[in-house]
């Protein structure tokens, strides 16, 4: 195929061997015929997929988005005949859409500005699974200049929902990841929630395509035939409607004292449902509502149904930085390796004892500080891992000797430092954190090159109508709008 096309315009695009050239630039066209190999995209600038049928441009477009190759999966990618079938995740993954090939040349720009955004990436490898997906999802959110992540709902999702940057990642079953990629990254402060919807999975399979019925309490069938409960106010006389209707005329008459009832509200009201079972013919009033998962035909009571929040997520500043600082495989063993510090689970259970020993004891005084260390990540970036390890103790040995020994420190991720200070009022405990921090801060100076550190925190005092993790993330999430 050669259509041999000049357009008009400062900048000409010829097409050639399905390859657009356009000034510097080379975009492969994926019509219908071209094979579906994403890999050749690492050779062109760009692509343009032709997007009349929707579903092919989708599968190819997961392909590219997919790939862990980074010289295929933030390749600038645009559409042609894109306009019947509007796709929500077709648009998100996608840079835009052509409507004739004489606007190639207006995308020249977007493509300059994606590929200079992409050099300003950090490109060391990691390790775990995790830290591969989420860089990516934020490499993508850069170059993009993006800072949401938001669910899409999505009836091909196992999950009910899609992230399409992160779904992308895996295929339609394995969708329940996404969600524990996020709550990961939410765990090491890169993202921030807004609550958007709850989901109920399966318990089997995480499965979000259950169908629920009322059943039988008894034997489980879904059988069920619901009915009025009439009360006779007269004589106090309690049945369903089936007792009291004349089976003639249809008429109701009470079938205790045998007089007409006439008017709902003023001789006889119902007060409610009653159901009978037509396979065991049980009554009862309330019935069972159980959940069948379409997927692995699991029948299970609705409370035992798993429940997951569906969240919109922002990006933090620290997950902002981390597409050219790097995420730091250190963030996930740091748990206990940092002297005369507890993690962070044993620090939230000492909390919630505290809470509790207020509760009784109301003259207690407890208070604790959360502290961000905003910009470390710019000297963690230059030291590397050993010495990052060495700089936490240092860290934790500041705070140390500023506070008293009965006080507890954690390091909720390499950024976040957590004080409890016992037995002080709110603002001499202010004091103390305000103090420690200031000793950090020259410590960093000294060592570092005069780099100045900023560190934002707040103090409060432990809440008692409030659980520890609440409190916390809502001082937390204060400080990272900061
Ligand atoms: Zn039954
Ligand atoms: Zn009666
Ligand atoms: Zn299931």
């Amino acid at each position: 195929m050669d259509k041999g096309a000049d357009f008009a315009g400062e900048i000409k695009a010829t097409f050639k061997n399905n390859v657009f050239s356009c000034g510097e630039y080379a975009l492969f066209y994926y019509d219908h015929e071209s094979p579906l190999n994403p890999e050749l995209m690492a050779a062109y600038d760009a692509a343009i997929i032709d997007a009349r049928d929707v579903q092919q441009a989708k599968i190819l477009i997961r392909r590219i988005r997919s790939s862990y190759n980074i010289e295929v999966f933030l390749k600038p990618v645009f559409l042609i005949n894109y306009k019947n079938h509007f796709d929500n995740i077709l648009t998100e993954l996608t840079d835009g859409t052509l409507l004739s090939f004489e606007q190639i040349t207006e995308k020249v720009n977007d493509i300059r500005n994606i590929k200079k955004l992409i050099s300003q990436l950090d490109k060391s490898e990691s390790k775990s699974f995790e830290v591969q997906v989420f860089k990516k999802v934020i490499d993508y959110l850069y170059t993009r200049e993006e800072r949401t992540l938001a669910p899409i709902p999505d009836a091909n999702s196992f999950i009910g929902f899609t992230y399409p940057v992160v779904s992308v990642n895996f295929e339609p079953f394995e969708e329940f990841m996404v969600l524990d990629i996020l709550d990961w990254a939410l765990s090491q402060d890169y993202i921030w929630p807004d609550y958007f919807d709850r989901i109920y999975l399966c318990n089997q399979c995480k499965s979000a395509h259950v169908s629920m019925r009322e059943t039988c309490p008894s034997c489980q069938s879904s059988q069920l035939k619901p009915e009025d409960l009439v009360h006779h106010f007269s004589c106090g006389y309690i049945g369903p409607i089936s007792d009291f209707k004349n089976k003639i005329d249809g008429t109701l008459s009470c079938p205790k004292c045998s007089k007409n009832l006439r008017h709902i509200g003023v001789d006889y009201d119902k007060p409610s449902l009653i159901n009978q079972c037509l396979d065991c013919n049980e009554i009862f009033q309330d019935y069972k509502v159980k959940a069948r998962c379409l997927h692995c035909k699991n029948d299970i009571e609705v409370q035992y149904l798993l429940a997951k929040d569906i969240n919109l997520y922002k990006l933090t500043k620290k997950g902002r930085n981390a597409a050219i600082a790097g995420i730091s495989e250190g963030d996930i063993e740091l748990e206990n390796s940092v002297l005369n510090t507890v993690n962070f689970k044993t620090f939230a259970t000492i909390l919630h004892y505290e809470r509790q020993r207020m509760k009784t004891n109301p003259a207690l005084k407890s208070c604790f500080a959360v502290i961000i260390l905003d910009n470390i990540h710019e000297i963690y970036k230059n030291i590397g891992k050993n010495n990052e390890r060495a700089l936490l103790v240092d860290i934790a040995q500041i705070m140390r000797d500023n506070i008293t020994p009965a006080d507890i420190i954690s390091f909720q991720n390499n950024t976040t430092i957590c004080i409890n200070v016992n037995d002080e009022e709110l603002v001499i405990a202010e004091q103390v954190i305000v103090r420690a921090i200031n000793k950090l801060k020259d410590l960093v100076a000294n060592n570092f090159n005069n780099f100045d550190l900023k560190a934002k925190h707040r103090i409060e005092s432990v809440r008692i109508d409030k659980q520890f993790e609440t409190q916390f993330k809502e001082i937390t999430k204060q400080l990272a709008q900061q």
